[in-house]
């Protein structure tokens, strides 16, 4: 922090040092909280709207912490994402998310698809694919059970390491989701240039469908488009029955949401392990 002699340091203004000591303190508490196996994985249904049933389900990390209760991915995440921490915890929920497709299935049946957040961080290294063949192999859970979602800040730098790493994986015979469709000014673009199977409207277009017009558009464009591409379509943050009627209306095969469930822990865990092989 300190470069080019004394003084210098006052550079930063007082609200910014507190910013980035905040998050440090918070780094090491997430480090100390992995070590102590804080984290938790919870699922939330997603629904065949043709059919009313779980035809897969969204794991979605949570922080058991000892003095505040159970945390959902807040500031937390985002001081993760920009630590360099972020590859092991996500290496780590990615091995456990994949782990407990068995016990998901006996809950919801073998059809169960298990969906997994990606994080940036994992995309980084170029051993992404790797990392879920490594997870793929200790689980034994079929491939095309598997999931993985990228959103926009995943994908944004999209180059030519990252085309060959996600076709590899693609190739393990994993399903690949754009997540939050349609916020992002490259969604579009992204449909192009990379493996993507499915993709997931983001809740605020599906919230608004209601009561905007113009969000209602973009739900039934993107399930025109998703079909005419040959992709699958889930609309997430489905809260009302008159919102999955429209959009069962609009044929959109599936979707997620409190409507059909808030997310809960599905199965019986033994705590977070850290990921085997972890370098
Ligand atoms: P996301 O991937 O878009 O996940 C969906 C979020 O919407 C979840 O928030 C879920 O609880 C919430 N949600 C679901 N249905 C509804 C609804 O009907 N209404 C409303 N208002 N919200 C709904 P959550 O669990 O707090 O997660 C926030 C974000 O954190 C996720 O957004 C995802 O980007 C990230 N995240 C969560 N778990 C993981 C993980 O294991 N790994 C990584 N890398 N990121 C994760
Ligand atoms: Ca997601
Ligand atoms: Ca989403
Ligand atoms: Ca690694």
């Amino acid at each position: 922090a300190k470069s080019g002699g004394r003084g210098r340091v006052e550079f930063f203004s007082a609200p910014l040092f507190d910013l980035a000591r905040r998050s440090m303190e918070l780094e090491d508490e997430l480090r100390r909280a992995l070590q102590r196996h804080e984290f938790v994985l919870h699922h939330q249904p997603i629904v065949d709207l043709a059919t009313g049933r779980v035809q897969a389900v969204e794991a979605l990390v949570r922080w058991q912490h000892p003095q505040r209760g159970l945390l959902a991915p807040g500031e937390w995440l985002a001081v993760a994402e920009g630590s360099g921490f972020m590859a092991e915890l996500g290496a780590m929920l990615l091995h456990e998310s994949v782990g407990q497709w068995s016990r998901l299935a006996r809950v919801h049946g073998p059809q169960v698809s298990v969906h997994v957040n990606v994080s940036a961080a994992q995309l980084r290294d170029g051993r992404f694919a790797e990392e879920v063949a490594t997870a793929l192999a200790d689980a034994g859970a079929p491939p095309e059970r598997v999931v993985l979602e990228l959103t926009e800040t995943q994908l944004l730098m999209v180059h030519d390491a990252l085309v060959t790493d996600l076709g590899r994986v693609r190739d393990l015979g994993v399903r690949l989701a754009a997540d939050d469709f349609g916020t992002g000014y490259s969604s579009l673009a992204q449909l192009t240039t990379l493996p993507i199977d499915e993709v997931k409207v983001d809740r605020r277009f599906v919230a608004a469908m209601a009561a905007e017009p113009r969000s209602r558009a973009v739900v039934h464009g993107v399930i025109a488009m998703a079909r005419e591409m040959g992709l699958a379509v889930v609309a997430e943050g489905v809260e009302t029955a008159d919102t999955a009627a429209r959009l069962v209306e609009a044929g959109c095969p599936a979707a997620q949401g409190y409507l059909w469930g808030r997310p809960r822990q599905v199965v019986d865990l033994r705590p977070l392990d850290a990921p085997r092989g972890a370098d």
